[in-house]
């Protein structure tokens, strides 16, 4: 019962402010809770469902984990690179390496959590929303914007070679300022 209440309004709190830190929501939630997690009231509490999340890839949920996760999974769908990770999870005193942030962003990405996409052969942006989907670059920004799977076409491949198949089609579009 106390921690339905912890829960719920550490979500509200989340939701109205988003200045929660990871570390705050850990305080909040101690690993403890964690047999709790299949309870239906802890269902909307976004701790829970990001534990949950992990373990339903097999990822245990350990600290660093769940920190990283709040972070990356918590603002909804964005392209991020490691070093901007790095510095986000600073700014909330999250205690990990640059290391450690590389080696979590991979095992999220194995598990299917993320997709990296490599726009130059030194960018490599992970992106939260997993799905089929394009993008646009606007070079200079090192900004990508979402394009729908179904807005592009790919009308003619070449001959693939022997036994292979098409695995996935991504398309990165890049954009600069008219003119430039
Ligand atoms: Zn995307």
């Amino acid at each position: 019962m106390l921690r339905q209440r912890v829960c719920r309004m550490q979500h509200s709190r989340a939701t109205m402010t988003v200045a929660m830190t990871p570390e705050d929501a850990l305080r909040a939630q101690p690993d403890t809770a964690a047999p709790y997690l299949a309870s239906r009231s802890l269902a909307g509490c976004p701790v829970h469902v990001l534990r949950e999340k992990l373990r339903a890839v097999g990822l245990r949920p350990t600290r660093q984990r769940t920190s990283l996760g709040w972070l990356l999974f918590a603002k909804g769908d964005r392209h991020i690179s490691a070093e901007i990770l790095f510095e986000e999870a600073m700014r909330a005193r999250v205690p990990v390496s640059l290391a450690t942030v590389y080696n979590t962003l991979h095992q999220f990405t194995q598990a299917g959590l993320l997709r990296e996409l490599a726009v130059d052969g030194a960018k490599t942006y992970f992106d939260t929303n997993p799905s089929d989907h394009h993008h646009f670059y606007i070079e200079g920004e090192d900004r990508m914007i979402d394009v729908p799977s179904d807005a592009i076409t790919v009308a003619q491949l070449p001959s693939l070679p022997e036994g292979m198949e098409v695995s996935r089609i991504e398309v990165i579009v890049r954009l600069k300022p008219k003119g430039a």
